[in-house]
């Protein structure tokens, strides 16, 4: 724009993302001679606070009165924290979400960002022992556990240690370390760089089933290409991963991972930098801010080559990204649940696109989606079919429950299948989808069952509280001894969760070791990492656990997995609920047998005749697939349709359901007009959970056979609804792709 030179009445205009909160974008005056980039944070007046927002555009008019319109106060940033590459990937999230621009661009910064720091981060600590320190020897902490750990890992350490590997010593290494330092052991100093890179670790030679996939990721390293490597548990996909990252790090570009579960992070950033010979840089919601920040900084300026997170890493910025995998592809933990709602691989296949990069999507029992998408020929197949280790694959048994006698939920032939297990010193891994004890709690006389206050959902018992506790709201009561319907004594506590099944087990192997993982067992992922290494270790007989056991984890000892209730996607509304019984039930028995011995799997089902157990039993997940791809298609459900599903929710059920109705009649107006003739809106209905947290909940959804009508008529509708006055505290989200209708 021609601008005349020292007018001091001609202005540009910012367009400003002011909070996660605010949907809105805010308009104001920049002065003619400061340079604000897109994508920079500025200091703004906002009511009479001053707050810190990110420029989004730079406009030169606004809609906004004149007299109304405000100064910046001044700019915070000489480069943009976004970069353009980012921002526009971001914009397109937030259209195809329909979710507020601002909001995703705040997610997508850590938190010392948000709040106005400067991007680089403060320099870390790093530890070295003294002359002194290097004097001592083990037996100088006999008592002092945490110290002894952080001597050993000072001692093999050729470089000052940081936090990172610290904390791994034990939750009070703080203290410890201190204490170090005051005995004058160890000094501290700043680290300032990367760590230096070493030689790169891999040692196996390749099978040519491996060999040929890398080639082919090879083939299009320098152009948009998305792959499925689908293989196995154990068919070395991961050797094929790192291949292809260690040439693009060779090339001086960056490489993404992204992996579904906080719990894998450890193990994978360890066999990363094992093998690659470089410092792997962590991103997920286990971190601290400052850790967080940290990673966000060296992705950014490109210090950082390996970067390994879960879904929100999707969204980092990246000075030059080669390659993306998404491991374990078809997990829903992908897909963000609340607040910006976006799916990590839907955002991981678009920056490909847009880096014009390749991207490989791994797993052993992909989603439909992509396994659609590889039959329309929008992805190159390639297959592991067999185990790296050549160890056979799992036998399987299914149990007919109606046959077998039960011990407190567990059949006897895998009691005696685990019995064996312990007299061979080898482990068993029991799966259960369900923690807490017992999760009906009835009355034996009048069948009152004992359900939460807040929510529509039966409180299930905790033995270690003694308590009812509530899943969803998180309530908790007394355990009931009398039934509040009829005063009847004879309550019972029916089913079983892991805290059952863990003390059915004490009592059935009194000798045994048994660990159980679940989240009311552990801690934080430090302390997942820690039970993992000692399953590792073989200090555990008996594994208990849900599906924080199932995921990716390499145990080397298990040799029988037992599934105790794998007949819950029958019973669901759900229509991905088989889809998602049948891939875990495949990972779960993945970690059967992976080093020397085969495995085997016993599953306890009241459906054993079921095609499906056939299916499972054969390993072949891809007859699975088609069957149910058929049955999707003839449904006229994803992904042959499109589905948008409008939730809401609110104190008063009455407020809930007028406001979808009016949701309803809105979006039939739109509809009239016959621009989208392929969008259906179904009828308002309760949600499946009528009730969580006090609030009513009820949903309405959009469905489409087509991509290109149902966009344009949910953001017509969605602006409509934005100003639709909301009564009684309601509260609404539109789920684009939604995952579950629960
Ligand atoms: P996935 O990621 O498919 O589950 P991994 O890459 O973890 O499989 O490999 C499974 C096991 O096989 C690992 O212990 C790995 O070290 C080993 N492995 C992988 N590739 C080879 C190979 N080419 N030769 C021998 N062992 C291999
Ligand atoms: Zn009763
Ligand atoms: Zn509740």
């Amino acid at each position: 724009m021609f601008r005349p030179l020292g007018d001091p009445t001609v202005h540009d205009y910012l367009r400003v993302a002011v909070s996660l909160r605010l949907r809105n974008l805010f308009d104001y005056r920049c002065a003619p001679f400061l340079t604000v980039d897109v994508g920079s944070r500025v200091s703004i007046p906002f009511g009479r606070q001053s707050k810190i927002g990110l420029v989004v555009d730079r406009v030169p008019t606004t809609g906004m009165p004149e007299d109304k319109i405000r100064d910046i106060n001044n700019v915070l940033d000489e480069e943009p924290v976004v970069s353009p590459e980012l921002m526009s990937t971001l914009k397109w999230v937030s259209e195809y979400y329909h979710q507020s621009f601002g909001e995703i661009l705040w997610t997508a910064l850590p938190m010392p960002i948000r709040r106005g720091q400067p991007q680089q981060p403060k320099l870390e600590i790093g530890y070295a022992l003294t002359e002194e320190g290097r004097r001592l020897t083990e037996e100088s902490f006999s008592r002092a556990r945490v110290q002894k750990k952080i001597f050993q890992e000072l001692l093999n350490s050729a470089s000052p240690v940081t936090k990172e590997r610290l904390e791994r010593s034990g939750s009070s290494w703080r203290n410890a370390i201190q204490s170090m330092e005051t005995k004058g052991w160890v000094v501290s100093s700043t680290v300032s760089r990367v760590a230096k890179r070493k030689k790169p670790n891999l040692i196996y030679e390749l099978t040519f089933d491996q060999q040929q996939a890398l080639s082919n990721i090879m083939d299009s390293l320098n152009r948009y290409q998305c792959f499925l490597l689908q293989g196995v548990t154990g068919s070395g996909k991961t050797e094929v991963y790192l291949r292809a990252a260690l040439e693009v790090i060779n090339n001086g570009r960056q490489v993404l991972l992204l992996v579904p579960e906080i719990g894998l992070m450890p193990q994978t950033v360890e066999r990363l930098s094992d093998a690659l010979g470089i410092q792997v840089f962590s991103y997920h919601s286990g971190m601290t801010p400052a850790d967080r920040h940290r990673t966000w900084w060296f992705a950014k300026s490109g210090q950082a080559k390996v970067i390994a997170g879960t879904r929100s890493a999707a969204l980092l910025s990246f000075q030059d990204l080669g390659l993306i995998v998404i491991d374990e592809e078809h997990d829903s933990s992908f897909k963000q649940q609340e607040r910006a709602r976006y799916h990590a691989r839907t955002v991981a296949l678009y920056r490909a696109m847009k880096c014009n990069i390749p991207i490989v999507l791994g797993s052993a029992t992909p989603s439909l989606e992509t396994i659609w998408a590889a039959s329309n020929n929008r992805l190159t197949t390639m297959t592991l079919p067999h185990r790296a280790t050549r160890v056979a694959m799992p036998k399987v048994r299914v149990l007919d429950l109606n046959e077998v006698y039960l011990k407190e939920g567990v059949a006897m032939p895998l009691i005696n299948a685990i019995q064996k297990r312990i007299d061979d010193r080898e482990q068993s891994l029991i799966f259960l989808n369900r923690r807490g004890f017992a999760p009906v709690v009835v009355c034996g006389d009048c069948k009152w069952v004992a359900k939460c206050d807040n929510c529509d959902v039966k409180m299930i018992l905790h033995k270690a509280d003694n308590r009812l506790h509530c899943h969803l709201c998180g309530a908790k009561r007394p355990i009931c001894e009398i039934c509040e319907e009829c005063g009847s004594e004879r309550m019972h506590n029916l089913g079983e969760g892991t805290e059952r099944i863990e003390s059915v087990l004490h009592e059935t192997f009194p000798g045994a070791r048994i660990m159980r993982i679940d989240s009311d067992a552990t801690r934080g992922f430090r302390d997942i990492e820690q039970k993992l290494t000692r399953i590792q270790n073989g200090e555990a007989d008996i594994l208990v656990g849900t599906q924080m056991l199932s995921k990716g984890h390499h145990f080397p000892f298990v040799t029988l997995v037992g599934i105790l209730n794998a007949d819950q996607g029958f019973f669901s509304i759900d229509f991905r609920a088989m889809e998602y019984v049948f891939q875990q039930v495949l990972q779960v028995a993945g970690r059967a047998g992976r080093v020397e011995k085969p495995g085997e799997v016993i599953i306890q089902t009241l459906n054993p005749d079921s095609e499906y157990f056939e299916r499972i039993r054969s390993h072949d997940y891809m007859g699975f697939a088609k069957d149910e791809l058929a049955h999707r298609k003839q449904a006229n459900q994803p992904p042959y349709a499109y589905y948008a599903l409008l939730r809401a929710n609110s104190p008063k059920q009455e407020s809930v359901i007028e406001f979808l109705n009016d949701a309803k009649r809105i979006g039939e107006g739109l509809l009239l007009g016959r621009a989208y003739p392929s969008v259906d809106l179904m009828d308002v209905v309760m949600s499946p959970i009528s009730r969580i947290a006090r609030r009513a909940r009820a949903q309405l959804l959009a469905t489409s056979t087509r991509n290109d009508e149902i966009k344009p008529f949910l953001s017509s509708w969605v602006e409509i609804l934005e100003k639709h006055p909301r009564k009684g505290k309601l509260r609404w989200n539109l789920d684009v792709d939604p995952i579950d209708f629960h």
